[in-house]
């Protein structure tokens, strides 16, 4: 059975500045972000970026921007030996480029990646500090996990402050699984 950690990528894997993030010297990792995942990997989790890229919709960056920033992330989690399987970013913007199925909260890239990978859904968790990474994340049936300030307006299966809270889920979860 494989398993997934599903990650949003600004707010998660890079400190969100609350604009667009298209250059290498706006790319900050999050703390507590390389722990985390190479304990996921250890316990056999994959590593999947979903994000939303409506910036390029809007015409701020292209496709180029977001691959060479995305060949320097794994640049920065190789040093660790951590790799990622698959990262899958939408494009689009609703008021740009018309509706699509794949920014979040649609689903089309998390069921791409877990039909590719072959995913258990339910034994997955689904990483964002947005609701609509969750709303996402809960349409296929993932575990949802919201990772910032504690918000009551937000739904999600767990909420954590920080990246190294979901780590110690993990730790404390591993071995009850049953596969
Ligand atoms: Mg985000
Ligand atoms: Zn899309």
């Amino acid at each position: 059975m494989n398993r997934a950690l599903f990650l949003d990528r600004d707010g998660i894997i890079n400190i969100d500045r609350g604009t667009y993030t298209w250059r290498q010297e706006d790319f900050i990792l999050m703390p507590g972000i390389l722990d985390l995942c190479e304990t996921a990997v250890a316990q056999g989790y994959r590593l999947i970026v979903i994000t939303n890229q409506g910036g390029i919709a809007r015409g701020l960056y292209g496709h180029k921007d977001v691959e060479s920033l995305h060949h320097y992330m794994a640049s920065l989690f190789i040093k660790k030996s951590i790799s990622f399987d698959a990262i899958y970013y939408c494009p689009h913007h609703q008021d740009f480029t018309g509706r699509c199925f794949c920014r979040k909260p649609g689903s089309m890239m998390l069921e791409r990646a877990i039909a590719r990978f072959g995913i258990s859904a339910p034994h997955s968790y689904m990483l964002g500090d947005r609701q609509r990474d969750l709303d996402a994340g809960k349409y296929v049936g993932c575990q949802t996990v919201y990772i910032g300030e504690i918000d009551k307006e937000i739904k999600a299966d767990f909420a954590f402050r920080e990246l190294s809270d979901m780590r110690q889920h993990l730790v404390k979860g591993f071995g009850k699984l049953t596969s």
